[in-house]
C-alpha cells in the first residue's frame, strides 16, 4: 500500500511518499519536483498538470488554474467575482449552485464544478505517485489551508473520491509543517518542562498563513493561528502588471489591461523579474510580442519594487501580530521562527516578518517541500503500512461554531442555540448535546461568526434530523443525546443520537460454598446499567449526495479511459512511424545479407504503402486499431528477417565469447 501526501498549492502541487529510509518528494514525468495546479481542456483530450502548463498559452481560455481559490465556492462570492476572476482567463459559470468553468471540450462546450477540474487533477497526481511507486494508490493525505471552511474541506474530500482516493486526513498546511519539524527532532522538551515555540509563516502563491506552535517530545499543539487569505506571489505579480502596463501606455502606445492574452504574457514576465529581485539589486523585463507585434523590455530596481508593492507588504505583520497575541506568547518567548513558501524568499517580505518577531529568521525546513513532507508524515501515521515513532497532533479551528435548534414550547428550554466548538477548539473533538423532545426534531450547525469566513461562504454546515423520539415511559420528555464532532478534517459531522435507559440491576449473589461459617449470606448488589437506545436520523451538509458521487466518479472514469486512449493511439501511432524508417534503414545496413530481394521488394513496398498512408487525412487521425493492424502486418514480413539477423548475431557472440574463455 503506498502511502501519499500532497501540498495542493494554487501555483503547484507536491506530492511526498513513505519509504522505509524515509520521505521522499518525487517527481512527475518531466522530472519536476512540483506540478502545475492546472486543467486544460483540448479538441482531443484533457491535459493535466505539466502538459496543462506547455499549452497553456496557445490554449489559454480552456487552461484553469487557481483550483484551490475555486473548489467550495460560488459564483456569486465576492471573491470570486472581484478577486478570482482577475486571475483566471476562462469563463466561470455556475455549476449546480457551486462554482464551475465552461470551456470548448472535444469540440463541444462543456461544464464542469470546481470539486471536478480538483478531481481530474488529483487523478493526474495520483498516477505521478503510483508511476513512481509502481503500484496502486489509494490512501493520501491532503494539506489544505487552515482558513478552509467546512464546504470547502467537504468539497476537497469529495474531489478525492470522484478520483478514487481515500483521504485519511485533511491536514492544514503549517500543522502538515509542524509535524515534519517536530516528528524529526529529538531534542524536544520534556513533557513537563516549557514547550518549545515555533512560529510557522508560510506566504505562497495566493495566501498568507501563520500558525505558532508548541512543541514537547511526542507532541505538538497549536496555539494561535491567523491567515491572509489574499496576500501571496499572485498579487506581488500583478502590482507589477499593473504599473508595467502604465508604463507601456505611453512607450509603446498599447493597452496591455485591455488585452487579456497580453496580460498573461506580462504576468509571466513580472513573475520572472520579481523573482531576479529576490537576489538581485535590479532586474530586466522582457515580454517577445506581448501585442500588435510589440517586443516590451523595461527594468526595474529591488528599491522601485519594494516602493510598488508597498501596501503589500504593509499587510503581512497584522496577522502575524494576530496570531502572536492569540497564543499568549511574547516574541521573545519564541524559539524559532520558521519560513515556508515561495514568497518568503523576498527580502523586503523577510524584513517584515523579522520585524514583528524581532528575531532571525530560520530556513531550516525546505521552505518549498515542508509541506508534502507535513502531509506524507501524517499520511504515515495513519496508515497500517510503516511504523512511525508516536507524535500526536493537536491542532485547533479558526471559526466557532454553533448549534442552534427551534425551541420547543413547554420543554423548558430559553436558548436556541450553544457555541459548541468555540474558536481554537481542538481538532478532533466530540461533543454530547442533550434535547428533551416528544417529537422529531431538527438541529443545524453554523458558522457562529459569519464575518470571520472567507468572502461569501454560506455560514451553515449541516442539518441533523431525529427522526423518531422513543416515548418516554413516564410520559415526560425524552432525554436524547446527539453526538457531534469536529473531525479529523476539520469538518462537522453529527455522529449518532441516542437515549438512555438506566436500569438497576440486581448482581447474581454469590454461592455461599462455606456454609460453616454461619454468617448471613450478603444482600444481593444492585448494578446500574446503562442502555443505550439508539433514535434514527438523518444527516444533510454540503457533501455531495451518494448518487451524484458515484455519477461524477463514473464521469471521470470514462474522461480518464477517453485521454488514456488518445495516448495509446499517438503511441501507437509514433511506433508505425518509427518502425517504417528503422526498417527502411536497416534493411540497407544490419539486415541486408539475411534479406532476399524479393522479401525486401515487398517489405519496402508495405514500407512505403504505410508512410504514404500516415500522411494522408486517413492516416493522420485513425484509430488505434488501425495502426496496430498496419504495425502488425508489416511485422509478418519484417520480423522473419530480423530473427534472422538477431540468431546468427547471438552465435557469433557466443562464439566469441568461447573463444575468449579458451
Ligand atoms: P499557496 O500556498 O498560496 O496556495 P503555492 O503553495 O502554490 O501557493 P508556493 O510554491 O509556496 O505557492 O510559492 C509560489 C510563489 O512564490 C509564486 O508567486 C512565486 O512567484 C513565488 N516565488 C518563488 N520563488 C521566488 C523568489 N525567488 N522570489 C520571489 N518570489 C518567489
Ligand atoms: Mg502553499
Amino acid at each position: 500500500m503506498a502511502v501519499v501526501g500532497i501540498d495542493f498549492g494554487s501555483l503547484h502541487s507536491l506530492i511526498g511518499v513513505a519509504r522505509h529510509r524515509g520521505i521522499d518528494i518525487i517527481t512527475n514525468e518531466v522530472s519536476n519536483r512540483t506540478t502545475p495546479s492546472l486543467v486544460g481542456f483540448g479538441p482531443k483530450q484533457r491535459s493535466i498538470g505539466e502538459s496543462a502548463k506547455t499549452q497553456e498559452t496557445s490554449n489559454f481560455k480552456n487552461t484553469i488554474g487557481s483550483l484551490k481559490r475555486l473548489i467550495g465556492r460560488t459564483l456569486s462570492d465576492p471573491e470570486i467575482q472581484e478577486i478570482e476572476k482577475k486571475f483566471t482567463n476562462v469563463n466561470l459559470v455556475d455549476v449546480n449552485g457551486t462554482v464551475g468553468v465552461e470551456v470548448t471540450y472535444l469540440g463541444e462546450k462543456q461544464r464542469f464544478s470546481a470539486t471536478q477540474l480538483v478531481a481530474m487533477y488529483f487523478g493526474k497526481l495520483r498516477d505521478i505517485a503510483s508511476a513512481e511507486l509502481k503500484i496502486g494508490v489509494q490512501d493520501v493525505v491532503i494539506a489544505v489551508p487552515g482558513w478552509y471552511t467546512d464546504i470547502q474541506r467537504r468539497a476537497v474530500l469529495d474531489a478525492a473520491y470522484i478520483a478514487g482516493l481515500t483521504t485519511l486526513r485533511l491536514i492544514n498546511d503549517t500543522t502538515a509543517v509542524a509535524l515534519g519539524y517536530g516528528i524529526t527532532k529529538s531534542d524536544l522538551p520534556e513533557p513537563d518542562a516549557t514547550p518549545r515555540h515555533v512560529a510557522f509563516v508560510d506566504i505562497g502563491h495566493s495566501s498568507l498563513s501563520v500558525s505558532i506552535v508548541a512543541f514537547s517530545k511526542g507532541q505538538l499543539s497549536v496555539k494561535a493561528t491567523a491567515y491572509d487569505r489574499n496576500l501571496g506571489g499572485r498579487d506581488i505579480d500583478f502590482a507589477l502588471v499593473r504599473h508595467f502596463a502604465e508604463e507601456f501606455k505611453t512607450k509603446y502606445k498599447i493597452d496591455v489591461l485591455s488585452n487579456p492574452k497580453a496580460v498573461f504574457r506580462l504576468i509571466t514576465g513580472c513573475e520572472k523579474l520579481k523573482k531576479i529581485l529576490s537576489a538581485n539589486a535590479e532586474a530586466p523585463l522582457n515580454v517577445e510580442n506581448i501585442m500588435v507585434d510589440v517586443d516590451a523590455s523595461s527594468q526595474l530596481s529591488r528599491e522601485q519594487f519594494e516602493g510598488l508593492i508597498g501596501d503589500i507588504l504593509d499587510r503581512i505583520t497584522g496577522p502575524l501580530h494576530a496570531a502572536l497575541a492569540d497564543s499568549g506568547l511574547t516574541a521573545e518567548q519564541l524559539d524559532a521562527v520558521e519560513l515556508i513558501g515561495g514568497t518568503t524568499r523576498i527580502p523586503a517580505v523577510r524584513t517584515r516578518i523579522a520585524s514583528v518577531f524581532n528575531k532571525t529568521l530560520s530556513t531550516t525546513l525546505n521552505q518549498d517541500e515542508a509541506i508534502a513532507r507535513g502531509a506524507t508524515f501524517c499520511c504515515a501515521q495513519l496508515s497500517p503500512v510503516f511504523r512511525v515513532r508516536d507524535f500526536s497532533i493537536h491542532d485547533i479551528s479558526p471559526y466557532p461554531i454553533k448549534v442552534h435548534w427551534e425551541v420547543q414550547p413547554g420543554d423548558g428550554e430559553e436558548d436556541s442555540e450553544l457555541l459548541v466548538f468555540p474558536k481554537g477548539n481542538s481538532i478532533p473533538s466530540t461533543k454530547v448535546l442533550t434535547f428533551y423532545r416528544k417529537d422529531t426534531f431538527d438541529i443545524e450547525a453554523a458558522y457562529a461568526e459569519p464575518s470571520l469566513l472567507p468572502g461569501g461562504i454560506n455560514p451553515w454546515i449541516s442539518k441533523f434530523t431525529a427522526k423518531q423520539v422513543p416515548a418516554d415511559p413516564n410520559g415526560d420528555l425524552t432525554t436524547v443525546k446527539v453526538k457531534t464532532r469536529l473531525n479529523l478534517h476539520g469538518i462537522v459531522s453529527f455522529e449518532a443520537a441516542y437515549t438512555e435507559e438506566v436500569e438497576e440491576r440486581e448482581e447474581p449473589a454469590p454461592m455461599d460454598v462455606d456454609s460453616a461459617s454461619g454468617e448471613p449470606p450478603a444482600p444481593p448488589k444492585k448494578k446500574r446499567v446503562v442502555k443505550k437506545k439508539e433514535v434514527p436520523f438523518i444527516t444533510s451538509s454540503s457533501s455531495l449526495d451518494k448518487a451524484t458521487l458515484e455519477l461524477l466518479k463514473e464521469q471521470e472514469n470514462q474522461m480518464y479511459a477517453a485521454d488514456k486512449l488518445v495516448m495509446d493511439t499517438e503511441e501507437r501511432k509514433n511506433a508505425l512511424e518509427e518502425y517504417v524508417y528503422d526498417m527502411r534503414s536497416k534493411l540497407d545496413d544490419r539486415f541486408a545479407v539475411f534479406v532476399q530481394a524479393s522479401e525486401k521488394e515487398k517489405l519496402l513496398a508495405g514500407l512505403q504503402e504505410a508512410e504514404d498512408w500516415l500522411y494522408s487525412d486517413e492516416g493522420e487521425d485513425a484509430t488505434k486499431s488501425a495502426y496496430v493492424e498496419r504495425l502488425d502486418a508489416l511485422k509478418v514480413i519484417g520480423d522473419p528477417i530480423a530473427f534472422r539477423y538477431k540468431e546468427t548475431d547471438e552465435r557469433t557472440k557466443a562464439v566469441a565469447q568461447l573463444r575468449e574463455t579458451l
